[in-house]
């Protein structure tokens, strides 16, 4: 099968302005060069502190950000480039579902206004079949069909993301980039949202992209992890095969810090050193190397190449090289 989505070499720099007159003085290079594709049906988690590229990686993904360069194709199409109408039509089959859903919906919309909108904005269906939609998109996601003439404040945070889901399926999306979707949530209501999304993908045929710092969450909803460092590619490979055998060594920190139930798989606490480098002056050679408990001389002068060091698990690091 082919990729649903394929990004090739994706960078977004934010220039940084001075004085008066806004001088462009230098630039944040917040996704530095990232690559990888996304298959039908599957779940790509991409986790990372914050500051790491992730969700300026996802609007950049969406042109919710312009690219800098790069190529981001969905269904073999390039979307770089596309002109703005044509750019409104692909965000039908790319919609994405923000962390705090109480800043993306608007405070001064009925719930059934806010469900409606996209399906407008894209002139989907009939009004009759549209308010059916937001019934039977409601009741999918959980809640009553009769909410739809409250208001957004009138909902706790869960039922408030439940809405921002079922809003980012009205237009019948193929991918849904979620960006810490349960980040804000009790952890009690992030396992039911997480199982309302795995439900969703499996009867509606989903392909999500799942960003995420907490490692746990990741793991139960990804096929897939990408790493990201300081807007680089640290290691991608099968959720399992990260979590049994991390290979790069910010990778084993992050994952140090989760806590287990089993003590067998109790691993040593890696606290790192120094903080992470600012993504406007990065370090030479490997981004992580200021911070690496096992940099070498290598290091901080050349970048490790991102290559295979087992079958289907990437990493980028010299210690396999
Ligand atoms: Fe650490 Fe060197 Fe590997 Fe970078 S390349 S992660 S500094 S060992
Ligand atoms: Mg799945």
């Amino acid at each position: 099968t082919e990729a649903l989505l394929d990004v090739q070499d994706l960078k977004k720099y934010f220039p940084i302005r001075r004085g008066v007159l806004q001088r462009v003085v230098g630039q944040v290079r917040a996704v530095d060069g990232i690559t990888f594709s996304v298959m039908p049906g599957e779940t790509l988690g991409v986790v990372g502190e914050s500051g790491c590229g992730k969700s300026t990686m996802a609007r950049t993904i969406l042109r919710l950000l312009e690219p800098t360069s790069g190529k981001v194709e969905f269904e073999g199409k390039n979307v770089v480039g596309l002109s703005k109408n044509e750019m409104r039509a692909m965000r039908r089959e790319m919609q994405i579902v923000f962390q705090d859903p109480y800043a993306s919906l608007n405070p001064r919309y009925t719930i059934g206004k806010t469900l409606l909108e996209p399906m407008e904005i894209h002139h989907l269906h009939t009004a009759s079949a549209r308010k059916q939609r937001v019934a039977d998109l409601l009741d999918r996601v959980g809640l009553d069909p009769d909410y739809t003439n409250r208001f957004a404040h009138e909902f706790s945070g869960g039922q408030r993301q439940r809405i921002g889901i079922a809003r980012a399926l009205t237009v019948n999306p193929k991918l849904l980039i979620l960006d810490e979707p349960v980040a804000a949530l009790d952890v009690s209501v992030q396992s039911q949202v997480l199982n309302l999304l795995k439900d969703l993908q499996d009867d509606l045929d989903l392909t999500y992209i799942f960003v995420a710092h907490d490692l746990s969450v990741v793991r139960y909803i990804s096929d897939r992890v990408l790493v990201l460092y300081l807007g680089h590619m640290a290691e991608l490979a099968d959720a399992d095969e990260v979590f049994a055998d991390p290979l790069h060594p910010y990778t084993r920190a992050l994952l140090s810090a989760v806590p287990v139930t089993d003590p067998d798989q109790k691993r040593e606490r890696i606290i790192l050193k120094g903080d992470l480098p600012s993504p406007a002056n990065p370090p030479a050679g490997c981004p992580f190397h200021t911070r690496c408990p096992a940099a070498m001389e290598i290091c901080s002068k050349q970048v490790p190449a991102w290559q295979e060091a087992k079958p289907g698990h990437l990493v980028a690091c010299h210690l396999y090289q």
